[in-house]
């Protein structure tokens, strides 16, 4: 059995061409059924690559007469344009043409209508494909994915996929610090803003191979459950207060409402958060919190009858701290665990070096934040959000999953920031195509085909 597929041209409701794309082969008793991946692909090749020159014929035609006085343009000769779409790389006759007098330009000036029509040699929707990719995948994964299901061997690289990225990341980049001219679409409101940071191994010289990369992340959660993400390298933006007052704009946060900050102790934060103009609360998230009593717990079970200096058992008098910290009460938390600090501060055995220094900690860490500590346990009962871990899941989601240490990628500090921008855009469903195309619009009389704007696609 013999399957041919052929391209019908119907222009003008009449049928001027018919062309075989593609014929395959077919042994009826041994052959799987269907078309297997590589024909699937040949064909989707073939039918592009009619179709791009189709309409690359058309454009050229469509600009043999000037579009305002209708004065013959003349031609200053061809050469081969490269397309690269999202089923295959399409190489076509694309013509130089002088522009009319009537234009205003420079004697002799000429322009490109196709370049016009596809300004960076290739289609959005295969800029989006690979970059879309990239953001969930290394890039060598990501183009080996996409070979594997579309007809683009020729048309993309992994270091044309790196570029993608860079590209996008930058423009979306420039979208963000735009103020957004178009009215945000109504979103739930925001309960509260988690932030975070992870770090990376940052690709510098050996000698310098302590650097790592700082990629701070953060999470709004809506009313009704909803996040959204947002994500920068801390040396890659001016001021990270603007950026979270960007961040807040596009989250549709009125300027005078208060939100509430859940980060951790670093003081980056709490400058982002003295830094905007807006009525922010920060509060200490209680993971970490809970993380640093767990820690005094753990060294506190090698000395089981250890007494504090209330007469109670050690490990009762740390469960009683945590307890009056989760209450709200973290004035008298400190005060205990100063205590305790003090009597494991005299003894000199090494013993109780971790069970000192897990306490220093716990002590040190809420007695310098104690300015954003709150009732946790109301919060918790009211549903407000109390710990950074949705945070530390965006971090995870974010910056682990596709940057991660394990799988030993190094980064630069601009690389691992541009990927981010592309990544966060696209977790939260909001990546498309660039529309870079600029949208050709032929003249308002066709022309027809003129012959030496058509010659190079009927010889091709
Ligand atoms: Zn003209």
């Amino acid at each position: 059995m013999r399957i041919i597929i052929e391209a019908h041209l119907v222009d003008d409701r009449e049928q001027t061409e018919r062309v075989q794309l593609c014929a395959f082969e077919r042994e009826l008793t041994t052959d799987p059924i269907g078309m297997s991946l590589a024909e699937g692909k040949a064909l989707l090749a073939a039918a592009q690559r009619y179709f791009v020159r189709g309409q690359c014929a058309g454009i050229s035609c469509g600009h043999a007469r000037c579009e305002v006085c209708d004065a013959k343009l003349s031609l200053k000769g061809w050469h081969q344009r490269k397309i690269r779409t999202a089923f295959g790389l399409v190489q076509v006759p694309s013509p130089r043409v002088r522009y009319c007098s009537c234009a205003g330009q420079p004697d002799g000036a000429t322009f490109s209508p196709l370049s016009k029509v596809v300004p960076h040699g290739m289609t959005p929707e295969l800029e989006y494909l690979q970059v879309k990719w990239a953001a969930h995948l290394s890039y060598a994964d990501a183009c080996s994915l996409l070979r594997e299901v579309l007809p683009v061997e020729q048309a993309i690289s992994v270091t044309g996929v790196k570029r993608r990225v860079r590209v996008v990341g930058q423009e979306l980049e420039l979208a963000s610090e735009r103020p957004s001219s178009n009215p945000q679409p109504q979103m739930p409101p925001v309960t509260a803003v988690a932030v975070d940071s992870g770090w990376l191994k940052h690709c510098c010289p050996p000698r310098r191979h302590n650097r790592n990369v700082n990629v701070v992340v953060g999470r709004a959660c809506f009313q009704g459950g909803t996040t959204r993400l947002y994500s920068y390298v801390h040396n890659q933006v001016p001021s990270s207060s603007a950026r979270l007052d960007q961040f807040l704009d596009s989250c549709g946060v009125g300027h005078d409402e208060r939100v509430t900050v859940v980060s951790d102790g670093a003081g980056e934060f709490q400058k982002a958060v003295d830094g905007t103009a807006r009525p922010l609360c920060r509060i200490l998230d209680w993971f970490h919190i809970a993380m640093k009593f767990r820690s005094i717990e753990l060294c506190a079970l090698k000395f089981p009858r250890m007494l504090a200096p209330n007469g109670r058992l050690l490990r009762d008098e740390v469960q009683a701290c945590k307890w009056l910290t989760w209450h709200g009460k973290a004035g008298a938390a400190v005060a205990r665990l100063k205590e305790i600090h003090d009597v494991l501060d005299g003894k000199d055995e090494l013993e109780y070096f971790n069970l000192y220094w897990s306490v220093r900690r716990t002590w040190g860490y809420l007695s310098l934040n104690d300015r954003y500590l709150v009732n946790y346990c109301r919060r918790h009962h009211r549903n407000l959000p109390i710990s950074s871990a949705i945070a530390e899941s965006a971090v995870n989601q974010v910056v682990s999953l596709r940057m991660a240490k394990k799988r030993q990628m190094r980064w630069s500090d601009q690389g691992a920031h541009l990927l981010a921008q592309v990544r966060v855009t696209d977790l939260n469903g909001e990546l498309r195509p660039r529309a870079f195309a600029v949208p050709w619009r032929p003249p308002a009389k066709l022309n027809g085909w003129d012959d030496p704007f058509l010659r190079p696609y009927l010889q091709a």
